[in-house]
């Protein structure tokens, strides 16, 4: 993973050629830093720029920024974000300031809560788990069902409702610099409203204490989870922003194999389904981790909704979904994309378009490791379409949909069916992203 950053972000550097300006009209220097800042918005009250993708789009994207002083709130624990977090039927506008690092597996009182804290008096036990639904002696045409898998619902149940934060309408999540500010352990979950900002945080660790085994998952059966980092569901104006997200401490390769498959305790960092629509992404650290982002969460997702603008991210380290999208206009530009293989992150592919997606991927850059294959970036159903334009694989211009078409027997669509127009930022050429997004991007670096 990209190492933290101390460096000012573009936008303090901004106000840097401001303050130069003043000092050339004569005005003394500490006066400078003082009418720089004062002319500033503050971190916490700013809101999405004009023209800056899918969520600018109509009333914008405000988020909690004109929130009074009743409904901002500095938060340093679990049960004091809770508590800012308020109802999730208030709409007053909302900022909460996150200090440090809020461990989501903990109680009221502060203390640490483990598996089995949430397992207790539920009966559930892996062991009696993975006796009762041995595909050698359950088979593999039903789902569990029966004591164990309720018991394992129950526990379930009992750590989602402590480490799932419900994020009300017209409200900011915001880190305060220089506090290592994020949500270790839990999912802010965005779930039917309107106009949310999330910034400056580091999500890390989001993981499921009981997975579920799935039989009829693919060929061999899946274990799968429940939780990610951040989750939209049916929201609409979200602005995810300078957020890193990893799975760190504990990598996949970590997880122990049961009935021949990985025990996977991580779902995705960012998912954006259920008809959620007018998504701006922009510079995050996607890090080690496997089911990045999804775009839409079943091939039947209605159309008309699920658009997103992806751009100044880093992906690296990611094994697939980066991200994977279905029915939506989404757009994808300014990305840097490093596949080599981190912490055990073997990356499948990038970008995936199915159920007809129409994606615009534009002026990424792509970092392959010798022995890479350049047609593996993209991968799709055969019903999506990818135009792809001023790509860079290794610095080389690369159309990588047409290496991709060149291998594949479910080919991609080139054209699709509509023109950006949200697209203030976006870089003309890919060649400076890995350098300049190393400082620009993710928690820590907004001031
Ligand atoms: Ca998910
Ligand atoms: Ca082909």
């Amino acid at each position: 993973m990209v190492a933290p950053s101390h460096r000012r972000s573009l936008r303090s550097r901004r106000v840097l050629v401001v303050s130069a300006a003043v000092v050339a009209a004569g005005v003394g220097a500490g006066v400078v830093v003082m009418n720089a800042n004062a002319g500033t918005v503050d971190l916490y009250h700013q809101t999405l720029a004009a023209k800056d993708g899918w969520a600018s789009s109509g009333a914008g994207t405000t988020g909690g920024s004109k929130a009074d002083a009743a409904h901002t709130f500095t938060v340093s624990t679990r049960a004091q974000l809770v508590k800012a977090l308020g109802s999730a039927s208030d709409k007053a506008p909302r900022i909460i300031r996150v200090k440090g690092t809020i461990d989501a597996n903990t109680n009221d009182a502060g203390k640490k809560l483990t598996c089995a804290d949430y397992a207790a008096g539920t009966g559930y036990s892996l062991a009696s788990y993975l006796k009762a639904y041995d595909p050698a002696t359950y088979g593999r045409s039903k789902l569990p069902s029966g004591s164990q898998e309720k018991a394992r619902d129950a526990a379930q149940d009992k750590q989602a409702k402590n480490i799932v934060f419900k994020v009300p309408a017209n409200t900011s999540v915001v880190g305060v610099p220089g506090t290592g500010a994020g949500i270790s352990g839990g999912m802010l979950r965005i779930q039917g409203v309107d106009n949310v900002i999330v910034r400056n945080l580091d999500f890390s660790a989001t993981e499921d204490c009981f997975p579920q085994w799935d039989p009829t998952d693919g060929d061999d059966g899946n274990w799968n989870s429940n939780y990610d980092s951040v989750t939209l569901r049916g929201a609409t104006h979200v602005w995810a922003d300078h957020n890193t997200f990893t799975d760190a401490a504990h990598f996949d390769t970590a997880n122990p194999k049961y009935y021949g498959r990985e025990y996977q305790i991580h779902d995705g960092a960012l998912d954006i389904t259920k008809s959620s629509d007018l998504v701006t992404v922009s510079r995050n650290q996607f890090t080690n981790h496997d089911k990045t982002m999804l775009i839409g969460g079943s091939d039947s997702e209605p159309a008309g909704k699920l658009r997103v603008s992806i751009h100044h991210n880093i992906w690296k380290g990611i094994v697939q979904r980066a991200p994977l999208a279905r029915v939506g206009q989404v757009h994808i530009y300014n990305n840097y994309y490093d596949v080599t293989t981190v912490n055990g992150y073997v990356t499948q592919y990038s970008i995936n378009a199915r159920a007809k997606a129409q994606v615009i991927a534009e002026d990424n850059y792509w970092k392959v490791p010798v022995g890479g294959k350049v047609a593996k970036l993209i991968s799709s159903d055969g019903t999506g379409s990818v135009r792809s334009s001023g790509n860079l694989v290794n610095g080389k211009a690369t159309d990588v949909v047409a290496a991709y078409n060149a291998a594949s027997s479910k080919d991609l669509r080139t054209t699709v069916n509509w023109t950006p127009t949200l697209t203030a930022g976006l870089e003309p050429s890919a060649k400076n992203l890995p350098a300049s997004l190393a400082t620009t991007t993710g928690a820590g670096v907004l001031s």
